[in-house]
């Protein structure tokens, strides 16, 4: 469908449970407005928890996915990106927490890093 602008999701550890709230939240938003693309296991929760939406599950994060992104993002195909890291954990993502945001500044890509960015972010972007 014309119009429809593409947003990339990852959530990290614990994180995963307010992606997953996120998109049961705004579900006829992202339904009307977004194609998604997200890393495996975050796409796989997105879908349970809301699965009118259109998502394409990539590699989970560790094995690429969050590069497929980047990938996605350097071509310009990543309107904006939804980048859940969870800050109680230890930092095993953190190389890939680094590329990701640097692409995505390199880019000029809107990014939220939170739940209250996220909401306001898509909200303001669907139009
Ligand atoms: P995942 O990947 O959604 O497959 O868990 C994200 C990550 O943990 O980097």
């Amino acid at each position: 469908m014309a119009g429809r602008k593409c947003l990339a999701l990852i959530a990290h550890d614990q994180k995963k449970d307010e992606m997953a709230e996120f998109a049961r939240r705004n579900e006829e938003t992202l339904r009307t407005h977004w194609t998604i693309f997200a890393t495996g296991t975050t796409g796989g929760r997105v879908l349970d928890a809301a699965p009118a939406l259109d998502v394409t599950r990539l590699k989970s994060g560790p094995l690429g996915g969050d590069q497929q992104i980047g990938a996605l993002i350097a071509t310009g195909e990543v309107d904006a990106l939804i980048f859940f890291v969870d800050p109680l954990t230890p930092m095993p993502h953190d190389v890939d927490v680094k590329a990701l945001m640097r692409l995505a500044i390199v880019y000029d890509i809107p990014m939220a890093l939170n739940e209250a960015t996220a909401d306001r972010l898509i909200a303001n972007l669907h139009a």
